[in-house]
């Protein structure tokens, strides 16, 4: 089949398609799901994807009632997509209607982890993985992973099991970064070290998320996610960038913080929820301390 028949095909189809299609393709166009462009059936050599992630990698389809008598049929597609280094996800029409949070957590994981096939379920513990240990936990449903090779975050992620809160910290420039990036972001130089703060800072803006992405989330909602600009790099390099972190604000108890109590100008500092001996979460906290600036909220 040509690429031309292969388009009018796409468009023969794009008119015949089911609820469940129809409901996924709400979410996914437009960038609307993660930022990420998808396409609607599109052409791939022969085959007609019926989602697609051209820059992922990821194709996503959905299949009806008569699985059974595709099962051939979708196996030699999954081959040739896989052939041409794509991921291939597969879901039931019924899966999408009833089960749609569901659906976009596991399009949510194969966006983040391109390798194909995810990583084996674990509880709390270390797991060997391409010859390395990590620390691994279950939060909510999900599986956090520090792999021991994740240059970035694994010190980070040591530090903060000791309670301890760490920014990369440029030799040259001296000013530290987050998240922990390879190069500084102000002058572009590689050396670097660790540098611990105190966790203490401004609340710099803040969301409140009224609709889980994550099913762990759901009982959480409405619940706040706020921008913290740290105290020791307060307005450098300029006051547009300072050295600012994004996390839950929790009450003392790591419950999200009530909606009335979050304010763009106060006070908070970090608070470490321990999820098992080898994982700490650093999220944040209000503190009674006067603020500097007049303080702001969404009303
Ligand atoms: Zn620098």
């Amino acid at each position: 089949m040509g690429a031309g028949k292969s388009r009018d095909r796409a468009r023969q189809l794009r008119r015949d398609e089911t609820d469940a299609e129809r409901k996924l393709w709400a979410r996914l166009r437009n960038r609307r799901f993660a930022g990420v462009k998808f396409r609607r059936q599109h052409p791939i050599g022969p085959f007609i994807a019926d989602f697609c992630c051209v820059e992922c990698r990821l194709v996503v389809e959905l299949d009806g009632g008569q699985h059974a008598t595709r099962t051939e049929s979708d196996q030699r597609r999954t081959e040739f997509l896989g052939g041409q280094g794509y991921r291939v996800l597969r879901f039931w029409d019924n899966e999408v209607m009833n089960e749609f949070d569901a659906v976009l957590e596991r399009i949510v994981e194969a966006l983040r982890d391109p390798h194909p096939g995810p990583l084996p379920a674990q509880g709390e513990g270390e797991l060997a993985l391409r010859g390395g240990r990590m620390a691994s936990v279950e939060y909510r449903g999900m599986n956090l992973i520090v792999p021991e090779n994740d240059s970035e975050w694994k010190e980070y992620f040591e530090a903060a099991r000791a309670h301890r809160l760490v920014m990369r910290a440029c030799a040259p420039c001296g000013l530290m970064r987050y998240p922990p990036t390879r190069a500084c972001p102000w002058c572009t130089a590689l050396e670097w070290r660790w540098q611990e703060v105190s966790g203490r800072g401004t609340i710099y803006s803040y969301e409140i998320v009224v609709q889980a992405i994550q099913p762990g989330f759901r009982d959480w909602t409405p619940y706040p996610v706020v921008l913290v600009e740290l105290d020791e790099q307060r307005g450098r390099p300029t006051a547009d960038e300072g050295l600012r972190m994004i996390a839950n604000l929790v009450t003392p108890d790591f419950t999200p913080e009530r909606e009335a109590n979050v304010a763009i100008g106060k006070r908070v500092r970090v608070a470490f929820q321990d999820l098992s001996s080898e994982l700490a979460l650093p999220q944040f906290t209000l503190v009674d301390e006067p603020h500097e600036s007049r303080l702001w909220q969404f009303a």
